[in-house]
C-alpha cells in the first residue's frame, strides 16, 4: 500500500527542509549569481507543485525540461515527482528531429525551457507536424518570457509569474515507490533515443548507495557543484544526493566556461564536484595561465568516458581525488567507483594509480557478471573480456515503448550493457571498449579504447580517436584521428605516434593509418562520436595500400 514511509523522494527534502533550513543553493544565471537557503527553496517547490497542479499537471502527466544547471532547474527536482508526476529531462544538444520523436514519445504536458535553448527550441517546434500538439504550456526560466515567445503556437509564461502568489505549503499526496518519478532519455548509437523511466524506489535506492562510502557520498559539511548537466541522467543523481546529505548546492548554469567553474570553486568553497573528462582538460589548460585556488576542493567524480590516468596524477599533485566512476542512463546512472580498496592503501603509487584508473568497484546494491561470446562467464584475471551484465535495484528492467530493443538489450533481469570489460584479481572493472567499437581484425580484438589512449599521452596530440575499417583481408584494420596540439609537427607526428603504440603494442595492433583532423565530432552528451567519422569518412579509401605486417593477426595463417 502506498504510504508516507515508502521509498519515495520526499523523505529527502523534508529532512533538508527541517535540518538544514539555512544552508544555501547557489545558482549562476543570465542575470548574474543568485543564493537561497533550504527552507526558501522548500516554499518555492511547494508554489511551482500548486503551479503545476493548478495547470492541469495530474498524476503521471510528463513534465519536461529543457535546462542547464541553476536553481530553477533544481526547483522542477523535488516538485514533479513529489506530486506524482514525472519529471523528463531533455537533452538540448539533441538534434531536432530526437527533440521531436522523445517530446512525441513521452507525451510531455508542459515544457520549461531557458531562456538561452529557446531559439532551439521554437525551431524544432517550427518544423514539427503534430509531435508537440498533446503540450500546453511552456515555462521561459526567469522573470520574462524570450524574444519570439509571441510566435509559438503553445501558451507561453515566464517562471517567475508561473509561481507567484502561491502557498508555500503544500499538501504532499502519498506516492506508490514504484510510480515513475523521471525519464531520461539514451542518445543511442543507432536509431531514435530510448527512453529509460525511473521509479521513486529507483531514484532512493539510488540516493542511498550514492551515500555509501563506497558511492559517492556528500554531507552537510559539502558544497556540491554538478558540472555534468542537469540533463543528463539527472546530473548522475547528485541534486537528489546533495539534498539527502544536506550539503550546500552551486549550480553553473549556462554553458560554463573554465572560468566560470574555477570562479564557482573559489568563491563557493566547493569540495565534491563532478563532470566528463572534457570539462577538467579545460580547467587544466585554463590553470596554464591563471592561478586557481583548489584548496577546498576534495573530491572531483569523473565519468562518461574513460579519466586519463595523466588527469588523476594532476589533480593528485593539486591535493585532490579524482574518483573514477562508471555508469549509464540505464543505471540512474551509477554502476562502479575506483575507491581503493583498504588493502591497496599501503600499495605503491603507481599500483595505486592502475587501479585507480580502472572503472572501479561496484557500488554496494548491484550484481555483474562478464560473459564473452558463447555465454560463458569469462575469469577475473584481469586479461579475459567480455560484455557486462548488470541488475541491480535502480538498473531500468525495460525501456519505454521499445519492445524490439528490450528484447535485445535485457536477459533473464540482466541489462547487457553493450561494454566490453575485464576483471582484475581484486575486483576492478576496466572498460576496453564498446561492443560496437571493438575492432576485430583477423579474428582477434583489439581495444580502440586502448590505442586512443596511447595515442594521447603524447604531447602533441590534442585528441584522438580509433575506428576499425572494413579490410578485405582481416576483416578490419584500426585507423587513428588526430588532432594535433598546437605546436605539433605534423611532419613527424605520425612516426613519433607509431613508436610510441610500438613501445606497448603488438605490431597487428599499430594502426593503418593515420588521419589529421581539426577536431573529433561529438556526441550530444559530449563523448567522442565515432558514429559520425565512420558516416564521414564511409566509402572513402583510407587505407590505400594495406601493409599490415605478416603476423598482423596471430591466428590467421
Ligand atoms: P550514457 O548512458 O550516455 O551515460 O552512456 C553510458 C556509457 O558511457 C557506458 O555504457 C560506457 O560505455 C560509457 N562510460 C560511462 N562512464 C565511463 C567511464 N568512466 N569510462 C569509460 N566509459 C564510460
Amino acid at each position: 500500500m502506498p504510504g508516507g514511509h515508502d521509498q519515495t523522494l520526499r523523505p529527502f527534502l523534508w529532512r533538508a527542509e527541517t535540518l538544514y533550513e539555512d544552508t544555501e543553493i547557489v545558482s549562476r544565471t543570465h542575470e548574474g549569481i543568485e543564493r537561497y537557503t533550504y527552507d526558501e527553496y522548500g516554499d518555492r517547490t511547494a508554489q511551482l507543485a500548486h503551479a503545476l497542479t493548478e495547470g492541469g499537471i495530474e498524476e503521471g502527466d510528463r513534465v519536461a525540461t529543457f535546462c542547464w544547471n541553476h536553481h530553477r532547474h533544481f526547483e522542477t527536482y523535488f516538485a514533479v515527482p513529489t506530486i506524482g508526476a514525472q519529471l523528463h529531462t531533455i537533452n538540448p544538444l539533441l538534434p531536432d528531429e530526437h527533440i521531436r520523436f522523445i517530446v512525441q514519445n513521452a507525451e510531455d504536458r508542459t515544457i520549461f525551457v531557458d531562456h538561452s535553448l529557446f531559439p532551439k527550441l521554437a525551431g524544432a517546434i517550427a518544423d514539427a507536424d503534430d509531435e508537440f500538439d498533446q503540450v500546453d504550456r511552456v515555462v521561459a526560466m526567469g522573470e520574462t518570457v524570450p524574444e519570439g515567445a509571441d510566435d509559438l503556437p503553445v501558451d507561453i509564461v515566464a517562471y517567475e509569474d508561473f509561481v507567484e502568489g502561491h502557498p508555500t505549503e503544500y499538501d504532499w499526496p502519498d506516492i506508490d515507490e514504484d510510480q515513475s518519478a523521471g525519464m531520461c532519455y539514451t542518445s543511442g548509437t543507432t536509431g531514435m533515443p530510448k527512453g529509460v523511466e525511473y521509479t521513486h524506489k529507483m531514484l532512493w535506492s539510488h540516493t542511498m548507495a550514492s551515500l555509501t562510502p563506497q558511492g559517492i557520498p556528500m554531507a552537510d559539511d559539502d558544497v556540491v557543484m554538478p558540472v555534468v548537466p542537469m540533463f543528463h541522467v539527472n546530473a548522475w543523481g547528485m541534486p537528489f544526493t546533495a539534498t539527502a546529505g544536506g550539503s550546500k548546492h552551486v549550480y553553473p548554469g549556462p554553458s560554463p566556461e573554465p572560468e566560470d567553474i574555477a570562479n564557482l570553486i573559489e568563491n563557493e568553497g566547493v569540495t565534491i564536484t563532478a563532470g566528463v573528462p572534457t570539462v577538467w582538460m579545460g580547467l587544466q589548460d585554463y590553470m596554464q595561465d591563471n592561478d586557481v585556488d583548489l584548496s577546498t576542493l576534495d573530491t572531483v567524480i569523473v565519468g562518461g568516458s574513460a579519466a586519463p590516468e595523466s588527469m588523476i596524477r594532476w589533480f593528485d599533485d593539486h591535493d585532490v581525488t579524482l574518483l573514477h566512476a562508471w555508469g549509464m542512463t540505464e543505471m540512474s546512472p551509477l554502476g562502479s567507483v575506483s575507491h581503493l580498496k583498504s588493502d591497496l592503501e599501503n600499495a605503491d603509487y603507481e599500483t595505486q594509480i592502475d587501479r585507480r584508473s580502472k572503472q572501479g568497484l561496484t557500488v554496494p546494491g548491484v550484481e555483474f557478471k562478464v560473459v564473452d561470446d558463447s555465454g560463458e562467464e569469462v575469469p577475473h584475471d584481469g586479461d579475459a573480456f567480455g560484455e557486462l551484465w548488470i541488475r541491480g535495484p535502480w538498473v531500468t528492467k525495460e525501456y519505454f515503448e521499445r519492445p524490439e530493443a528490450n528484447e535485445e538489450d535485457f536477459e533473464d533481469g540482466w541489462l547487457k550493457t553493450g561494454d566490453i570489460v575485464t576483471v582484475d584479481t581484486d575486483g576492478y572493472l576496466q572498460i576496453v571498449d564498446r561492443a560496437k567499437d571493438v575492432i576485430k581484425s583477423g579474428g582477434e580484438w583489439i581495444s580502440s579504447v586502448e590505442l586512443e589512449n596511447a595515442i594521447m599521452a603524447h604531447d602533441d596530440v590534442a585528441e584522438a580517436t580509433v575506428i576499425g575499417v572494413p579490410h578485405e583481408k582481416w576483416q578490419e584494420r584500426p585507423v587513428a584521428f588526430v588532432v594535433p596540439g598546437e605546436n605539433a609537427d605534423e611532419s613527424t607526428l605520425d612516426e613519433e605516434v607509431m613508436d610510441l603504440l610500438r613501445e606497448d603494442y603488438p605490431k597487428w595492433w599499430l594502426p593503418d593509418d593515420i588521419v589529421y583532423i581539426e577536431e573529433v565530432p561529438k556526441t550530444a552528451t559530449g563523448k567522442f562520436s565515432k558514429k559520425d567519422l565512420r558516416e564521414e569518412y564511409a566509402g572513402q579509401s583510407l587505407i590505400e595500400e594495406t601493409e599490415v605486417p605478416e603476423d598482423a593477426a596471430p591466428d590467421d595463417d
